[in-house]
């Protein structure tokens, strides 16, 4: 592995440039003007913004590239979307599944991310993509950190044999238990699945991630249920309720007495503003709920909540393209988390936070750690945001993953 020294990017907020030297494919050492040795390739990035890679905290990718397969979602629901490729999944095949993971991985690259957890719906009887996810976990792995969770799509206790294929995705290998606690039949049928996920979870040591209250029914309560159990077993830091549009809805006097129970917990937040802005609030007159869930409220409360892109190009998102930039600044507007520190600090929901929702270590821009890091074409992350700044470079291990030109455009007047 030959070494390499990085000279001139301004790390973080860092406001000088500095240089990294990667040596074994580590962060040997960081700091300004270092010099060069012989035998080191040598990359000069013009001070610009270097980061830890961007982490996709949530994405179904065995759904991504399937818009308009068999047909498109035109009323824009989450329910005609689940309805949609409860459809198209009966012609899966773990080569259809793997081809377009492939492409939707790539496309990610290319944005800067090198850790993906995505669910797979495991509501299938021959669990195809599942396999498929599972192989390509292994396959991609220079490349990307795939995580994989069961995602019980269309139900635990409501779809025939849900807790059997549930174990079984355990037993295959994936790294995190779902659950889907709002589209279960009864409410009684909600606390049993969650029940069942988290000591499944506790038996195979896995995470926990929850598509926990995504619909904007105010009565949806799943979360506390979770939250609950969470802190009773003292697994919070290992548990996530992704989505929570729900509380969106909720009550301030509901809302600040979960609050409570939220903290006790410790549980981690996945919010999905893209996505959740396009499906929620669809049942809605005017006013029109925008059904993103608490960001800044669960932020200033010192919980971690990290940003997902959720869909790529798939029934719940006809535009999704993979790239976390449209979320966070998506998820700035509609959160109203505008504040100049605010946004100066939003790279967080798709680096450090998600890092900890995924249980990441050796992540960082830190000696001793993996040389994985990613350079884009601004001098702050402020700048990358507001003027949509390309990824130059991605660098995973010290080895070049990406590699592009910045555009130059000519305005002629
Ligand atoms: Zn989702």
């Amino acid at each position: 592995m030959t070494d390499l020294l990085v000279r001139n990017v301004r790390v973080e907020s860092a406001t000088t440039p500095c240089d990294l030297r990667v040596e074994g494919g580590r962060f040997a050492e960081i700091g300004p003007g270092l010099e060069a040795r012989r035998g080191e390739r040598v990359i000069d990035h013009g001070g610009r913004l270097a980061l830890p890679p961007f982490i996709e905290s949530h994405v179904h990718l065995d759904s991504a590239l399937t818009a308009g397969q068999p047909r498109y979602n035109e009323s824009g629901t989450l329910f005609e979307g689940i309805q949609v490729w409860s459809e198209r999944k009966r012609t899966l095949t773990v080569e259809d599944v793997k081809e377009r993971v492939r492409r939707a991985v790539r496309q990610q690259a290319g944005f800067g991310i090198q850790y993906v957890r995505s669910h797979v719906d495991v509501t299938d009887p021959e669990l195809t993509a599942l396999r498929a996810l599972l192989e390509l976990r292994e396959e991609l792995r220079d490349d990307v950190t795939l995580q994989l969770v069961a995602f019980p799509q269309e139900g635990i206790e409501s779809f025939p044999d849900g807790r059997a294929l549930m174990r079984r995705a355990a037993e295959m290998g994936v790294d995190a238990i779902g659950a889907i606690p709002h589209f279960e039949f009864t409410r009684e049928y909600s606390v049993s699945s969650l029940d069942f996920a988290v000591e499944l979870a506790l038996e195979f040591g896995l995470l926990i991630d929850v598509h926990c209250d995504e619909i904007d029914d105010e009565a949806s309560r799943g979360l506390e249920t979770l939250a609950a159990r969470a802190y009773e077993a003292g697994i919070g830091e290992r548990v996530t309720a992704s989505h929570t549009t729900a509380m969106h809805s909720y009550n301030n006097a509901y809302f600040i007495r979960l609050l409570r129970l939220l903290s006790m917990s410790g549980i981690n937040f996945v919010s999905n503003p893209l996505v959740n802005t396009h499906l929620q609030g669809r049942m809605d007159t005017y006013p029109k709920r925008r059904g993103v869930t608490r960001v800044k409220e669960l932020t200033e409360a010192g919980l971690n909540v990290s940003f997902g892109q959720d869909d790529i190009v798939d029934p719940w998102n006809p535009l999704g393209t993979g790239n976390l930039r449209d979320v966070v600044l998506n998820g700035l507007y509609v959160t109203q988390m505008m504040g100049r520190s605010e946004i100066e600090q939003s790279y967080r929901f798709i680096t450090h936070n998600a890092a900890r929702t995924l249980h990441l270590d050796d992540y960082g821009i830190a000696v001793g750690n993996s040389a994985n890091f990613i350079v884009l074409d601004a001098p702050d992350w402020t700048e990358a945001l507001a003027f949509d700044a390309p990824v130059v470079a991605s660098y995973r291990a010290g080895r070049e993953l990406v590699r592009a030109k910045p555009v130059r455009r000519e305005i002629l007047f």
